[in-house]
C-alpha cells in the first residue's frame, strides 16, 4: 500500500543467538547476516524489520507468511525448498561434531553409541543427529538455542553436540574458556541461503541481485572480514 515512491519494509526473521551470523551486542543485532540483509536492502530499495526468534519457528513462519524472508545461517536443503524459496548461496558451511575439551573418548560418529547429544530444534544438525541416532542408538536432547546446547556439553549433561562449523569455530576463536572442541572431519558440507516466501518472487529476485552486487563490489568480503577475517 502507499504511494509508489514509498520504500517497502520487509519482515525478516533471524536466529536470536548465532554468532558470528547474528547476535545481540549493546542492545543491537549485529553479525554477518544482519549486515548482509541491510546492505541488500539498501541496494535493492527495501527496509528491513528484523525479527529475531528461535530457529525452529523460522521456516514455518515464512510458509505461513508471518515473515517475508529470513537470514539465519539457513542451510539450503531439498526439504526446505518444498515450503520456501532459497536464494543463491552466500556462505559455505557444514556440520561439526563437538565435545567437551576434557573428552578423549569420542573422536568419530561411531563413538556416540549409547551417548547423549544436545541439539538445536529444527536445524540441519538435528537432522544429522537423528540419522546417527538411528544408526548407533543415541539419546537426543533438544534445545532452542545454540548457547543452551553448548552449555549442556560444558556441564557434561550431554556428551556431544553438532553445530555448524563456522559457528563453533568462531566460538572457539573468541572464547578461550569455551571448554569445547571440534572432533574429526566435518560431518557434511552445506551452503547457506536466504529463505523467502514462495509468494514473493520479487523479493527473491531482489535478494539474489543484491547478493551478486555485494560480491562484485567487494562489500561482501568486507562484511565477512569484519566478523571473521580472511581465514574463514
Ligand atoms: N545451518 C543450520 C540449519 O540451517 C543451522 C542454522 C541455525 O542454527 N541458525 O539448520
Amino acid at each position: 500500500t502507499g504511494t509508489s515512491n514509498e520504500v517497502v519494509t520487509y519482515t525478516i526473521g533471524t536466529d536470536a543467538t548465532f554468532p558470528p551470523f547474528e547476535y545481540e551486542q549493546d542492545g543491537k543485532y549485529v553479525g554477518i547476516d544482519i549486515d548482509l540483509i541491510n546492505a541488500i536492502g539498501e541496494l535493492e530499495g527495501f527496509k528491513v524489520d528484523l525479527k529475531p526468534m528461535n530457529f525452529k519457528g523460522i521456516i514455518p513462519a515464512i510458509s505461513a507468511n508471518q515473515l517475508d524472508a529470513a537470514i539465519a545461517g539457513i542451510s539450503i536443503t531439498e526439504e526446505r525448498k518444498q515450503v520456501v524459496n532459497l536464494s543463491d548461496t552466500y556462505f559455505e558451511a557444514g556440520l561439526s561434531l563437538v565435545v567437551h575439551s576434557d573428552n578423549d573418548s569420542i573422536t568419530k560418529p561411531e563413538d556416540l553409541k549409547g551417548k547423549v547429544i544436545a541439539i538445536k530444534k529444527g536445524t540441519a544438525g538435528s537432522k544429522k543427529a537423528e540419522e546417527l541416532a538411528k544408526e548407533y542408538g543415541i539419546t537426543l536432547n533438544y534445545f532452542d538455542s545454540s548457547p543452551a546446547m553448548f552449555q549442556e556439553v560444558v556441564n557434561k549433561n550431554a556428551d556431544a553436540t553438532i553445530e555448524d562449523y563456522p559457528v563453533i569455530s568462531y566460538k572457539l576463536a573468541v572464547d578461550s574458556n569455551a571448554n569445547l572442541k571440534i572432533v574429526g572431519e566435518r560431518l557434511t558440507g552445506d551452503q547457506y541461503g536466504i529463505a523467502v516466501s514462495k509468494d514473493n518472487e520479487e523479493l527473491l529476485q531482489k535478494i539474489n541481485d543484491g547478493i551478486k552486487k555485494l560480491k562484485e563490489s567487494g562489500k561482501y568480503d568486507e562484511i565477512i572480514n569484519k566478523y571473521i577475517g580472511t581465514s574463514a
